[in-house]
């Protein structure tokens, strides 16, 4: 890549690819088709679900989830004040009411006691958290699985980052998304994640009535199955269940992927080890050659007992001591070819939550986001790139060798 722009994140789309998203289209199937159920079982199989449905987008995963649970109007969600507008949004679809919580104010993550925290401000039942795995690392999974336990909540994970991170808790190891802290877990494969399908996304779950909720939200909300029928008289010619006849109990949505998609997903999804172990060895040159700017820039934090699958390579810069501003440093870089960002605007700052929620003190997240700055990070990085980031990043903060 060396002498091209870097983004922050990119897709890596090689031949094999373009020729399994060409079969496709050179077949029967666009819309739902056998690519699908065949992404779909390959990726449970990857992480270790029971169940795992695709959807056109993360967003639309997050929304399956809100809605599987049963929240609604009067029940309060936790959802982290750093990370994508979508997580808070899920929430806001069902009707239910957002409880932004603090995080880290080194990871950016939320933990057990800010989930606590933000339960003692709910004006009503907390139904469920959202933990982030921001950047890729998990949130500490049995901790915050304890703490939604102790409140009545059910677990959502928003794993829109971590789709390959593996951890260990008590003695055993797991992957993201075998959802072994929580109910349901969901995934973006939007083109800077790990793997693209365009625009994609996947719930995973082991529970077999909230896979199926799921299914019929993801397509109108259609039941098919003759034996789930409410009305079944009226779906009934000479004795049997007529062919054409379906139901609608409650409205649903269309989030379902295309089979091109799908096929692009599946064989995205074969290279998920690759580009993950890419990703790892990108992260750690940044983090040796970053080593001597310590403290003013550190790496990101590296949990115990995590093997993460690195989405974003996000450092905390020490802007205030290093007497530079943010845009200043940004605009230097993208003279340089190099693209930067900023994960995330405080979610509680939005006009849309300023306008419906008096903003909460959240010290941790106002500290992660003064600092943060995400350096590009995808698999078709060479070694030579994250040489030439990190030294436009120091001559930029004006820090020598
Ligand atoms: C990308 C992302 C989403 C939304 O995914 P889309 O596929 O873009 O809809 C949700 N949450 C987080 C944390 C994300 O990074």
């Amino acid at each position: 890549m060396s002498g091209l722009f870097l983004p922050y994140g990119r897709q890596c789309i090689e031949e094999d690819d373009i020729e399994a998203v060409a079969a496709v289209l050179r077949g029967d199937w666009l819309t739902t088709g056998p690519a699908v159920g065949a992404f779909e079982s390959d990726f449970a199989r990857a992480v270790g679900a029971r169940h795992a449905l695709a959807c056109n987008s993360g967003t639309a995963a997050l929304h399956m989830a809100t809605h599987a649970l049963g929240l609604g109007p009067g029940d309060c969600v936790i959802v982290p004040a750093i990370t994508f507008l979508a997580t808070a949004n899920a929430a806001v679809y069902v009707g239910a009411d957002v409880l932004f919580a603090d995080v880290d104010p080194e990871s950016g993550t939320i933990t057990p006691e800010t989930v606590r925290e933000a339960a003692r401000r709910a004006p009503g039942p907390v139904k469920a958290v959202l933990p982030v795995h921001l950047k890729g690392p998990v949130a500490d999974p049995p901790g915050i699985a304890e703490a939604a336990e102790g409140l009545g909540a059910a677990v959502i994970e928003d794993a829109c980052h971590a789709l390959g991170t593996h951890y260990t808790a008590n003695g055993a190891s797991t992957t993201v998304g075998a959802c072994a802290h929580s109910r349901i877990a969901t995934f973006s494969l939007h083109p800077v994640k790990t793997i693209a399908m365009g625009e994609g996304g996947v719930v995973t779950t082991n529970d077999p009535a909230i896979a199926e909720a799921m299914r019929r939200f993801r397509s109108h909300g259609m039941v098919h199955d003759p034996a789930a029928w409410e009305l079944s008289e009226q779906g009934t010619e000479a004795g049997a269940p007529a062919p054409w006849y379906y139901e609608m109990p409650e409205p649903g949505f269309n989030y379902r992927a295309p089979d091109f998609a799908c096929a692009l997903g599946r064989s995205q999804l074969a290279k998920l080890d690759r580009f993950v172990a890419r990703r790892a060895a990108l992260a750690a040159r940044y983090d040796s050659l970053l080593a001597p700017f310590a403290p003013h820039v550190l790496p990101p934090v590296r949990p115990e007992a995590c093997t993460p699958a690195w989405h974003l390579y996000a450092v905390r810069i020490d802007f205030a001591a290093l007497r530079r501003s943010r845009t200043e440093v940004m605009r230097t870089l993208r003279a340089s070819g190099i693209g930067t960002q900023v994960h995330y605007v405080p979610v509680p700052w939005q006009p849309y939550w300023r306008r419906r929620q008096a903003l909460p003190d959240l010290p941790g997240a106002a500290h992660y986001y003064a600092r943060t700055l995400s350096l590009p990070l995808f698999p078709g990085m060479a070694d030579s790139d994250v040489d030439r980031v990190v030294d436009a990043l120091a001559a930029s903060l004006g820090l020598g060798i």
